[in-house]
């Protein structure tokens, strides 16, 4: 089936979970007496309709977007993300029009609003409401408020619980509609898929992959900063595609809240189902890996991506473009077609700080040397005064490098910092190369 089918088969079920409740709001509108009474309170109706939808929309951010295999090959990982921001900041509003519209409907409610004297049931939805907007605030604000990752993490964790507890309280005690059967059949079929998947997510997955850990084999330097991890499993794993991704936490504890993601930089062609990850070391956790020794265990979640070397749009070439540390999928698709003898084109733009920073470069030469490759490394600030390709990966380069002819047939996969890759999407939108032939990966989660 197509991606974009998928795609659309995947709206359209989120589309319908959200709006389940309306349905049975409007299906079962209850007896002529009741519907007479919503009608001159319609207010009152609208504002309970909202807060159906928007604890649906909320209910929809525990489906594991990016954990659905049938998924996995048509939302790339930035999509998801993009999706889970979009649908948690639209379940927000929904949330908070629901007790405003009923201050419209009746300016008596205010009293409500002095939640400290409410009653419990209200208080629970105050609660609820609470942290859903603490949820949002804290994702979009967690660098300015200094809450490191795997704290915010902890505490998106420990907020969406609450959300559950108190919302689901709320809901069943206080709503008249939730005396009709229909809809309380809805309600609890939807608890149950949330806690069902939060089941699956923080226990039943853990639990799976801590039964395969991971042996360091290797910690090999790259650059003062920068290093290669070489692990080798204790066990079958399923195999990743080059350009993926993978979770790894340190220890084979399986409930670690401390799991980061890295991109797989080894051929996808070991047989033994060996992995490299090449990492930058920039804070606690790439501190603690560096740190690691041969013989100690770890766990990897993964794969997860969509890029994919089969599809059929990079028959005609690949164009990379990495930065810093974005050049580790690169090395994975580099040295998997290398391991297949694939001799499509490939173009690698990739730019970096200065001769000490940059990666790879024996490996690249060596590459270049057996692949229909061209490396072109951009240094933002090169020590030597002459090196050629200065400052940043611009429009004028791609235009020198690429052939005039046909530059939009070509597939183009870009990893890196954010403000690298706003920039080069903004040049390949400039370039007029379509959004089908362009994947990117973010180095940036929240
Ligand atoms: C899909 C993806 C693939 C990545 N692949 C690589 C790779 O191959 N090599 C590499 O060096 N880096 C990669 N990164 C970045 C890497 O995950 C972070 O640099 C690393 O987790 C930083 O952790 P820290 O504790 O050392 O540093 P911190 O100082 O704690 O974090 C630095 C920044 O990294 C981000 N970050 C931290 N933890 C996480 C996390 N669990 N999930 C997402 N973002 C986080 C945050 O934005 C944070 O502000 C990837 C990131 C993503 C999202």
């Amino acid at each position: 089936m197509a991606a974009s089918t998928k795609k659309t088969i995947f709206l359209a079920v989120c589309v319908f979970i959200a709006l389940l409740p309306l349905l049975a709001m409007f299906i079962f509108p209850g007896t002529p007496e009741q519907q007479a009474l919503n009608q001159r309170n319609w207010l009152l109706t609208l504002s309970v309709a909202l807060g159906f939808v928007g604890l649906s929309v909320a209910g929809l951010q525990f489906l594991p977007v990016a954990k659905i295999p049938w998924l996995a090959d048509s939302l790339e990982l930035d999509d998801m993300y993009h999706f889970h921001h979009v649908v948690s900041l639209g379940s927000v509003m929904l949330c908070i029009l629901h007790p405003v519209l009923l201050v419209f409907n009746n300016v008596t409610t205010l009293q409500l609003f002095k939640f400290w004297e409410a009653p419990w049931t209200v208080l629970a939805g105050w609660i609820g409401l609470f942290a859903l907007i603490l949820i949002a605030f804290s994702s979009m604000f967690r660098k300015s408020i200094k809450l490191d990752y795997t704290g915010w993490v902890a505490v998106h964790a420990i907020l969406a619980s609450s959300i559950l507890i108190f919302a689901t309280i709320h809901l069943f005690k206080v709503n008249k509609y939730m005396s009709k059967q229909a809809m309380l059949v809805i309600w609890i079929a939807q608890i149950v898929i949330w806690v069902g998947i939060g089941i699956y997510l923080r226990v039943l997955k853990p639990l799976a992959i801590a039964k395969v850990p991971f042996v360091v084999e290797k910690v090999v330097d790259e650059s003062p900063d920068t290093y290669s991890l070489y692990l080798k499993p204790e066990g079958e794993v399923k195999q990743f595609r080059a350009g993926q991704v993978a979770w790894i936490s340190v220890g084979t504890q399986p409930f670690r809240v401390a799991r980061n993601p890295f991109s797989y930089s080894g051929s996808d062609q070991a047989s033994d189902g060996c992995l490299r990850f090449s990492i930058k070391e920039l804070g606690e956790f790439t501190r603690k890996t560096r740190s690691l020794k041969p013989g100690d265990k770890l766990l990897v979640d993964g794969p997860y991506g969509t890029f994919d070397l089969k599809n059929p749009h990079i028959d005609n070439g690949l164009v990379m473009l990495a930065g810093g540390i974005g050049i580790a999928p690169m090395m994975s698709i580099l040295h998997t077609m290398d391991d297949t003898g694939d001799k499509r084109p490939v173009w690698l733009f990739y730019g970096d700080f200065n001769e000490n920073t940059r990666l790879f470069e024996e490996e690249l030469a060596d590459l270049e040397s057996r692949l229909n490759l061209k490396v072109l490394r951009v240094l933002e600030k090169p020590l030597d005064a002459d090196y050629p390709l200065k400052g940043y990966v611009s429009q004028g380069l791609l235009d020198s490098e690429l052939p005039a002819e046909g530059r939009e047939n070509l597939y183009y996969f870009m990893c890196g910092p954010i403000p690298m890759m706003v920039a080069m999407e903004r040049i390949l939108e400039r370039m007029g190369i379509p959004g089908e032939k362009i994947s990117t990966e973010k180095y940036e989660m929240a």
